[in-house]
């Protein structure tokens, strides 16, 4: 009976692997271990993650976006692939895992901020990808000794723009994103995105919790690009 359902439910919304496109499988061995790999350092090719004058972020992240890992993030994004919000989670948790060890040395409770998303984004999408991200980023962090708590700290207000130069569109994201609860001064802080291009979107949101006292120690995402032309999308949602 449970097999007549699944090839009803299949012929009536066919699923596909969103990396490689093989069918009748939600996500494929070989695809989903990609994202099995440890994290690594993605900002030395985040080519505007350092404009705002200082040293580069640390960001970790688990995979490259290019490839199936790339068709997966886009179906999860923006595919409406919800099923795969359970997997980004654990790939989330597991980084937030690994990178425990090089922040249990600030030897503080650490906030873990999501990126702001856009209110149409998160409306076209049942969810807040970040804030998801965000706590299971938190999650991991805590299973691997570190004192954390999330808050939805960022919001993208007035001022960012499409289209322009990159430094121009640049600048009104730096202006667009705003600090919405009241600083913890000292307290340090984890960004948390799903995707870093150039990292402007990272260092806008750095630039705007450090205006306000907000030490940002490191982000992390779930996948990076390598360098990409100046003039390329900033990455803000
Ligand atoms: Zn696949």
């Amino acid at each position: 009976m449970a097999r007549v359902l699944r090839a009803v439910a299949r012929a009536v919304v066919p699923v596909a692997c969103p990396g490689c496109g093989r069918e009748d499988v939600r996500c494929c061995d070989s695809c989903a271990a990609l994202w099995w790999e440890p994290v690594w350092r993605a900002e030395p090719d985040a080519a505007r993650l350092d404009v705002h004058g200082r040293a580069a972020l640390p960001v970790w992240v688990a995979a490259p976006l290019v490839g199936p890992a790339h068709g997966m993030v886009a179906a999860w994004k923006d595919g409406g692939r919800r099923d795969l919000d359970g997997f980004f989670a654990d790939v989330a948790y597991r980084a937030g895992a690994q990178i425990a060890p090089h922040l249990v040395e600030l030897g503080r409770k650490v906030r873990v901020v999501p990126a702001p998303a856009r209110a149409a984004s998160t409306r076209r999408r049942g969810v807040n990808l970040p804030l998801a991200l965000a706590r299971a980023v938190a999650e991991g962090l805590i299973a691997g000794g570190m004192q954390c708590e999330v808050v939805s700290a960022l919001a993208i207000g007035a001022g960012e723009q499409r289209g322009g130069s990159a430094i121009d569109r640049w600048r009104g994201m730096r202006r667009a994103v705003r600090v919405t609860v009241a600083p913890d001064p000292g307290r340090p802080v984890l960004l948390v995105d799903d995707v870093v291009t150039t990292g402007a979107t990272l260092a806008a949101c750095a630039a705007a919790l450090e205006g306000r006292g907000s030490p940002v120690v490191g982000a992390v995402g779930l996948a990076a690009v390598g360098r990409v032309a100046g003039d390329a999308d900033p990455g803000l949602r």
